[in-house]
């Protein structure tokens, strides 16, 4: 198959990625600066065939020596917590980062693989998303550092392929669970998931009203694969339309867990979008991709994986 460099691939969907990639008999090059990466998260990577990890910050200047046929830039912190924690990491990594995976890209004559995101939409007045709605963002708000990097790195993507005849393709990522995420990621389903777990209360942002849509990891990197060896170059939704209200889906986890977890309300974060729902006409038609794992199977997944790990941990 072929040399693929994959940055972030320490991350929640970047290891995934690694391990997809080796099975299909793909050489990974794994980058990542474990800012929100874990090596626990690539461990069992280690002693592959094929694989090789490099400790580096692809918002400075990125190097990999022989023949390299993809690049799929994956790095970038992505839970809201971050966006207040770690800003401006999150817009070098989205900006200079992309700029320089490009580079790379377009020195090894490779295709060049964009995780973009959901967020491109910002709060939508459209639902569900097409690829074709252009947004509702806020520029300076506290999601904005992660909204703009990403639509920075779009524009930079299209640049390069219009003026460079880059190969590439931009794939926008909405709500994506499953094992390896962070405990303390400080996203929904991870929260809620450990807070049932616990026994804590659910900590539900706003009324609840707001809703969601959730992909299991294992559809959505088989999305990623399906675009990558696809000849779309233009930006593809993928994720999953099964649409949830928070509240509806913190009972979900309770049911799925069993756990008697009470629910507790707090304050709607700055500018958190109130509605997100990918269309996937698109991937439907044109890679012949949609999701299968459904989000009760997802959950109950999840949450044995998260039982384990926070066992481990105690
Ligand atoms: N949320 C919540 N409780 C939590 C964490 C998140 O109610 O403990 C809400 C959050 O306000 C948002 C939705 O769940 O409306 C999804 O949040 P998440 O951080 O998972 O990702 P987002 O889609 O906002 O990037």
């Amino acid at each position: 198959m072929g040399r693929v460099v994959v940055t972030g691939g320490a991350g929640f969907l970047g290891s995934h990625l690694c391990r997809a990639l080796l099975d299909r008999g793909d050489e990974v090059v794994c980058l990542d600066n474990l800012i929100t990466g874990s090596i626990a998260n690539i461990e069992d990577l280690f002693g592959r065939p094929g694989f090789t990890y490099v400790e580096h910050d692809v918002s400075t200047y990125v190097w990999v020596p022989g023949p390299v046929d993809r690049v799929l830039h994956f790095a970038s912190p992505a839970s809201p917590i971050d966006f207040e924690r770690i800003p401006i990491q999150i817009l070098k990594v989205g900006s200079l980062g992309t700029h320089n995976t490009l580079g790379l890209a377009k020195a090894k004559g490779a295709r060049y693989f964009l995780a973009s995101t959901s967020e491109v939409y910002g709060d939508p007045l459209v639902s569900p998303q097409p690829e074709s709605y252009w947004g509702n963002v806020n520029p300076i708000g506290p999601r904005g550092v992660y909204d703009e990097a990403k639509r920075f790195a779009e524009a930079m993507t299209m640049a390069y392929h219009r003026h460079h005849g880059l190969d590439v393709r931009i794939v926008r990522i909405f709500n994506t669970y499953g094992p390896s995420m962070r405990p303390d990621d400080g996203r929904v389903v991870s929260n809620f998931i450990v807070q049932a777990l616990r026994g804590e209360p659910l900590t539900i942002y706003g009324d609840g009203s707001q809703t969601r849509s959730f992909c299991f990891v294992e559809d959505e990197v088989r999305g990623f694969l399906a675009l990558l060896d696809s000849d779309v170059t233009t930006p593809t939704n993928i994720g999953n339309p099964d649409e949830y209200t928070i509240n509806d889906f913190a009972q979900m986890v309770l049911e799925v867990t069993g756990s008697s977890s009470e629910i507790e309300y707090r304050p709607l974060p700055v500018d958190d979008p109130m509605q997100r729902r990918p269309d996937i006409t698109k991937a439907r038609e044109h890679l012949g991709w949609e999701p299968a794992v459904h989000v009760r199977e997802g959950i109950a997944r999840t949450a044995a994986w998260f039982a384990d790990r926070l066992a481990q941990d105690a």
